[in-house]
């Protein structure tokens, strides 16, 4: 379950096709796909990213994979942000770059927004479109604690890689009014596919958009519910990876998420980390 894949990917395709087939897709149903694996961030048919359980938190990113640059396509919209995957903080240094996804969530989001206060933490919250509709509120929220906003599609489609340039791009473009009619008018300032499932499409897109595509190099898995302990020994295990980890505020109950970030924001600070923003 490390990095990309690992033999995941198409079960996770399946369940989730299954789930579109069914023609009665609910936006829960999408979220439970989404909880079925959040492997690396990299283009479609990316190899993983050379992760290791035994790198030192003082290590370097590792440099972009080839597949995550390109040049951008002149017959489509010049990117006004770079295109590429980001995976570092602005700033750099000892930071961690925390990212919370698929909320927002009436229940868990003011949780999280709570622990982050508490700690003086900004986070980036990629939001999915419909959930940022249905609440304003939070997404307001979000933005009054100072943090930062992400797009993170309509559907949370994870084979969106698969689909065509209209749907890929009305998946990006859709989402992003949508969180930004509910911020009331704060736009995001990236784009995550859901699952990693970019495109050199899809990121020439929302980077035309001002969109910067993000992936992450620490997946906290908290997702699976492995116990507070278990997320917790994760992130510390993978922060040698690279600073941006990746935590969820929706898709499911996320009390252990709370509870982890209880007590990785403090441990983070304790061992000279700061928090930043990813780049853009
Ligand atoms: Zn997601």
């Amino acid at each position: 379950m490390r990095g990309r894949g690992t033999g995941h990917g198409d079960g996770r395709r399946g369940a989730r096709g299954a789930a579109l087939a069914a023609g009665a897709a609910t936006l829960a149903a999408l979220l439970a796909g989404c909880a079925s694996g959040h492997p690396g961030a990299g283009d479609s048919g990316a190899s993983a990213r050379p992760g290791s359980s035994t790198a030192t938190p003082a290590r370097p990113p590792a440099p972009p994979l080839p597949a995550e640059t390109s040049t951008p396509d002149p017959g489509l919209p010049p990117p006004v942000v770079s295109m590429d995957i980001a995976h570092a903080v602005a700033g750099g240094g000892r930071a961690v770059a925390l990212t919370i996804d698929d909320g927002p969530d009436p229940t868990w989001t003011p949780k999280v927004l709570a622990v982050l206060r508490h700690n003086g933490v900004k986070a980036t919250f990629c939001m999915i479109g419909p959930q940022a509709a249905a609440h304003p509120g939070l997404v307001k929220a979000v933005v009054a604690d100072g943090h930062r906003l992400c797009d993170h599609s309509v559907h949370h489609d994870e084979s969106m890689d698969h689909e065509g340039r209209a749907y890929q791009r009305a998946e990006i473009l859709t989402a992003a009014g949508q969180i930004t009619h509910a911020s009331g008018g704060v736009a995001p300032q990236y784009y995550r596919a859901p699952g990693g499932a970019f495109t050199p499409y899809s990121r020439q897109t929302a980077a035309a958009h001002g969109l910067r595509p993000l992936g992450w190099n620490v997946d906290a898995k908290d997702w699976e519910r492995p116990g507070t302990a278990a997320i917790l020994a994760t992130v510390k295990e993978e922060l040698g990876n690279g600073p941006t980890v990746l935590f969820h505020d929706g898709g499911g109950d996320r009390h252990q998420t709370v509870q982890a970030l209880e007590q990785l924001l403090p441990w983070l600070r304790a061992h000279g980390y700061r928090f930043g923003f990813p780049v853009r």
